[in-house]
């Protein structure tokens, strides 16, 4: 039986992570009237921490939350990679990272980034939680949008910033295996309180044979662990017996990590990969954010280029005066061979980031040790952060 069709709006947006909050708020900046549909019950916690700099952060800077999110933030001050017995193996000083991009740049929790992007926005746009684009008829004058529990709506164009695993892709465009690359690897993360040691602003990292596992001492007395490991050491499909059993017998803080591991409760797990399509747009839906284009964290920077491709998904719109078709065409344009440069490079990163022999992560701790020559950590971070995109100035309010 067709369902009601409650009023109209105009642009629905599925997912409230980072890409649908920072559309949202250049969107309504330009007028229009959004609707913000999340599965979650509310905006998700959990996740990894993210290094913020670049076209992100300087969109950030234009939003007038890059002080909130530099607050959250964590001036991290070294990476340090460990051994079975927990000595230093290899690492750098994170200064590096300040240095070159001229102090435009923190770590910051991925939960902290996407919950700012959303205070920005609440209470002027409309949310719904708990709920879910669920089919999409498009026709003429716009698209007949379904969802799991509101009534259906009219809308002119619908947005997919519902992340890697997109239910508007594969309702407008086709099925996952289509346009997810796997980079081969599977990651996990979750929080804990009251764990010792803590190593403040330190960026503790243990390298097994194709895994690593680290931690960073948040605020709170909290502790935040990333698993990385690569696909052969997947076994099985439950997350934490899949942890148990790929990191067992790994030495360093591992009998202590799996008794926090069995206590946790919000774990982030998935596969590292990638989305890579030949089109972000058709008709009157686009996507954004990894939906559109997920670099994978291998690229380090996914949170901020989410950021950027909304910024100017939205500004094209508001370029192009209402053609959406022109603006959508533009948004393509100005950001796939970029993203495309992003994808490429973080893909031959993946292929050595847990290396898969003892000697291998001998090898990456000594190259890592080299890092401590400030003109040889300049040179290299330097070349790894440049974003080699021109950011337009679409003429927005600013704040
Ligand atoms: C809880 C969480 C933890 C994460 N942790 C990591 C990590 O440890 N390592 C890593 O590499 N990347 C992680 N990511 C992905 C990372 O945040 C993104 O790469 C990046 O921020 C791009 O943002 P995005 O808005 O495109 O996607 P996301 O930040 O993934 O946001 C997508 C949003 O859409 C929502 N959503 C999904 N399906 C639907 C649906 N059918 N209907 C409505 N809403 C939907 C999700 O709940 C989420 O809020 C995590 C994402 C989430 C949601």
């Amino acid at each position: 039986m067709p369902r009601r069709v409650s009023h109209t709006v105009k642009i629905v947006i599925n997912g409230i992570g980072v890409a649908g909050p920072a559309l949202a708020y250049w969107l309504t900046k330009a007028g229009h009237e959004v609707l913000l549909v999340e599965a979650a019950p509310r905006v998700r916690e959990g996740g990894y921490i993210i290094d913020f700099w670049g076209i992100g952060y300087e969109i950030a800077e234009r939003m007038g939350v890059v002080g909130e999110i530099r607050r959250l933030g964590y001036p991290v001050r070294e990476v340090r990679f460990v051994g079975r017995d927990g000595r230093k193996r290899g690492g750098f000083e994170v200064s590096v990272f300040g240095r070159v991009t001229r102090d435009r740049f923190t770590s910051v929790p991925r939960s902290d980034v996407s919950a700012t992007l959303y205070r920005a926005i609440e209470g002027k746009v409309e949310a719904i939680f708990g709920d879910s684009v669920a089919a999409l008829d498009e026709h003429d004058e716009g698209v007949r949008v379904s969802f799991d529990h509101a009534p259906a709506r009219e809308a002119d164009l619908v947005i997919g910033a519902d992340g890697l695993h997109s239910r508007v892709r594969r309702l407008a465009f086709g099925a996952d295996p289509e346009f997810i690359v796997p980079l081969g690897y599977h990651v996990a993360a979750f929080e804990v309180e009251g764990y010792r040691p803590r190593d403040e602003l330190v960026y503790v990292s243990h390298g097994l044979p194709g895994r690593q596992v680290s931690r960073f001492t948040l605020r709170g007395d909290r502790t935040l662990f990333l698993f990385v490991f690569r696909d052969e050491y997947l076994r099985g499909e439950e997350p934490k017996a899949v942890l148990r059993e790929a990191f067992a017998g790994s030495g360093w803080e591992w009998p202590r990590i799996e008794e926090e591991l069995a206590r946790a409760g919000d774990l982030y797990f998935d596969t590292v990969s990638q989305v890579r399509m030949e089109r972000w747009t058709k008709g009157r839906i686009a996507l954004v954010g990894d939906a559109a284009a997920c670099v994978s964290l291998m690229a380090g920077e996914g949170t901020g280029l989410a950021i950027a491709e909304a910024y100017i998904l939205a500004g094209e719109l508001q370029a192009c005066a209402g053609d959406f078709r022109a603006a959508f065409a533009r948004y393509e344009q100005r950001l796939m061979p970029f993203l495309r440069r992003k994808q490429a490079s973080a893909a031959t990163f993946a292929s050595s980031f847990a290396p898969r022999t003892s000697l291998g992560i001998a090898f990456r701790n000594a190259m890592t040790r080299l890092m401590r020559v400030p003109a040889i950590a300049d040179r290299l971070i330097g070349r790894e952060l440049r974003d080699d995109i021109e950011l337009p100035d679409y003429g927005f309010p600013r704040p």
